[in-house]
């Protein structure tokens, strides 16, 4: 399998950022040794003095497609997650600073936990979800998925022309404003609505 992460999907991350809102999703890839098993600690990796929490909504796939039309790309999920793209943000600077790809930043052993699926249901918008992130029990990060640059469909279908998508894998749609530095000790729950999917400690 493979994990699919979309970069800058909300306005409001990109502004943080001091980047231009694309017209067009921006994708990068992270292994599948980026997986987190359930319940393990996230350890911070010695290699970053700045790693951040990025709370995504997180889809994963259940059909092969390649070239998905965008009306028919609803077809090819039915089941949604938080996870959080963990960045080691000094790095990133430094691969944009040097036009280099960002995968030593983005992809390294553990940087994208994962929380326990649900189904959608038939009548559930998939761009009217809510998710947040708490940190230490205080609100860190909290949107809802129609303020989206790029809905998941549009990705499905914008990616899917590219690189073939296949059942398991895992579509990490974009961070909302609100990333900051984790630390040791801290403790991150990520939530679709009440419903906290996502534990984790940080060491
Ligand atoms: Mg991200």
């Amino acid at each position: 399998m493979k994990i699919i992460c979309i970069g800058r999907n909300y306005a409001a991350h990109a502004k943080e950022m001091n980047s231009a809102v694309p017209t067009e999703p921006v994708f990068f890839f992270k292994p599948d040794t980026a997986l987190l098993p359930k319940r393990n600690p996230f350890f911070i990796p010695s290699f970053s003095k700045d790693v951040h929490h990025e709370l995504e909504l997180v889809v994963r796939i259940n059909r092969a497609g390649k070239s998905i039309e965008e009306q028919f790309a609803h077809r090819y999920y039915n089941e949604v997650s938080v996870g959080i793209d963990f960045t080691a943000r000094d790095l990133q600077a430094e691969c944009k600073a040097k036009g280099l790809p960002w995968e030593k930043a983005k992809a390294f052993d553990g940087s994208a936990p994962v929380g326990d699926f649900i189904t959608l249901s038939k009548t559930q918008n998939i761009q009217n979800i809510d998710i947040k992130l708490t940190k230490n029990g205080e609100v860190v990060q909290q949107v809802n998925t129609s303020q989206m640059i790029f809905s998941v469909n549009q990705i499905i279908s914008y990616v899917s022309q590219f690189v073939t998508l296949k059942i398991g894998d895992l579509i990490f749609t974009g961070t909302p404003s609100g990333v900051g530095p984790v630390a040791i000790n801290d403790r991150l729950e990520a939530y679709i609505g009440e419903h906290a999917l996502l534990k984790l400690n940080v060491k």
